[in-house]
């Protein structure tokens, strides 16, 4: 997967009714969105069998975790969090307890071994295999049991916006990355059901569907009729009721001029361009097996930001990589310098266990490691502040997504955060917000208009 942010999963519902007999669930997440789509399609599961949604384990008739081990850190969490089930399996043996996500593929004898206390470990496309710890899924009526994967539409504000896998696996095989041997090779999913998915959501209010997948535009290689990522995209924006639509996570490779040219034109789809680089050193780049140099990447942001106005950038970036130099460095952080992103994902090169790279040495020091770590982000500092800074006096379309810290949060097109201070219920509000104060990494404004009023109706 390209760009890992690791977050704690805020809950995308409330849960379902809850049964008579009261029974419960707690699912943890971490990684990706495509994860948090996933644990989204299982909480629909257990919320339709009548399971009602805890936030506490020792509360909890069945766990589930949601895995990540795309980064040492990620895959430490999650080791402690299975550590950490030991106590409540002891004091409640009748828990049931399952692990998903990237950790568990291909790995199920190995991991059964180590974690006794777990009952039930699927992979992430295996859904059906809940079955083995909650037999009420087997009684569930006809539809859920015929349900495809994925089918079930994931709300992650429930009622405003909503996460969409469209492509699964990835074709690529970046020499850090595990993804490719946890998730397999390239599937799209078919064109027609992924539009029929979102008018769905669009029935139901969602305002804002983000497309999701490993390599996203790599969309439709796999299918027979020839139509792409672009192609959906502009079915998809000639659905009613959808505002905004975001697609994650690109490869360079594959952002064609016909996917620049689809972000210009189509009125729904956000000025928003997430292209992780990775590196900004070619012989850096050669042995991370990314297939493409700085020059191409390069291009393609000039091309981007000559077509698309106003369009803001995003990217992933790797420090440490096994032989990275001080001056390959200094390439990564001249090429930051000169493109100036509005948000950049940093992460220290840490090995995966079966990929390429683990087999070299992991020969860049912790403290080196962390040195460029911090340079990364004292450049994205002053460059975010400066770019934000800019929109101050701007009005700025905002879709609010919910409250933080007792102020209204929301997102512009450019999905740079916003928060303001008012009184009353603006929640799945398209609000134009004057921008009074630009912080570091979000700004600060007033409601000056509603543009457009949510239709709500239940996810
Ligand atoms: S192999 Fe490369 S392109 Fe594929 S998910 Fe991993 S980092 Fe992304």
């Amino acid at each position: 997967m390209e760009p890992l942010r690791l977050f704690p999963r805020t809950p995308t519902t409330t849960g379902g009714p809850g049964r008579p007999d009261g029974k419960r669930y707690c699912i943890w997440t971490i990684g990706c969105q495509m994860n948090e789509a996933e644990s989204a399609k299982v909480e629909a599961m257990l919320n339709q069998v009548g399971f009602a949604r805890t936030e506490t384990e020792d509360d909890a008739d069945v766990i589930v975790l949601n895995s990540c081990v795309v980064r040492q850190a990620a895959e430490d969490k999650v080791v402690g969090k299975i550590g950490s089930l030991q106590r409540i399996k002891r004091n409640n043996p009748d828990v049931r307890i399952a692990l998903t996500g990237c950790m568990v593929t291909g790995q199920e004898a190995r991991l059964r071994e180590r974690f006794p206390h777990v009952d039930l470990f699927f992979a992430p496309s295996e859904f059906d295999r809940l079955v083995e710890i909650v037999p009420e899924l087997a009684e569930a009526d006809a539809d859920l049991a015929e349900l495809p994967h994925y089918y079930q539409p994931v709300a992650t504000h429930p009622g405003v916006t909503a996460y969409v896998p469209i492509i699964y696996g990835c074709n690529f095989v970046c020499s850090y990355c595990i993804v490719p041997y946890r998730r397999g090779r390239e599937v799209s999913r078919p064109f027609d059901e992924i539009v029929a998915e979102v008018e769905r959501l669009a029935a139901q209010g969602v305002q804002e569907v983000t497309l999701l997948g490993q390599t996203v535009n790599a969309y439709g290689h796999d299918l027979p009729d020839g139509r792409d990522l672009a192609d959906l995209l502009a079915a998809i924006d000639a659905i009613d009721g959808i505002k905004r639509l975001r697609f994650l996570t690109s490869h360079p490779k594959y952002f064609s001029d016909k996917l620049i040219h689809a972000i210009a034109d189509l009125p729904s789809l956000c000025e928003h361009v997430n292209l992780p680089v990775q590196a900004g050193d070619n012989e850096v780049l050669r042995r991370m097996r990314r297939t493409y140099t700085v020059e191409h990447y390069r291009e393609r942001i000039d091309y981007i930001r000559r077509t698309i106005p106003n369009v803001t950038l995003a990217t992933d970036i790797i420090v440490g990589f096994p032989g990275e130099t001080d001056e390959q460095f200094e390439n990564t952080a001249k090429l930051l310098n000169d493109i100036e992103f509005d948000k950049v994902h940093v992460a220290m090169y840490s090995p995966r266990p079966g990929t390429l790279s683990a087999r070299w040495e992991d020969d860049i020091p912790h403290s080196v490691k962390h040195a460029r770590h911090q340079a990364v982000e004292r450049i994205q500092e002053r460059v975010s502040a400066e770019r934000l800074r800019a929109r101050l006096g701007e009005t700025l379309e905002v879709l609010v997504d919910g409250q933080q810290r007792g102020r209204w949060r929301g997102r512009t097109r450019g999905n740079t955060l916003v928060f303001f201070d008012a009184a009353g219920d603006w929640l799945g509000q398209l609000v134009d917000v004057r921008i009074t104060e630009a912080m570091t990494w979000y700004l600060l404004g007033e409601p000056v208009a509603v543009t457009h009023q949510q239709r709500l109706a239940p996810v």
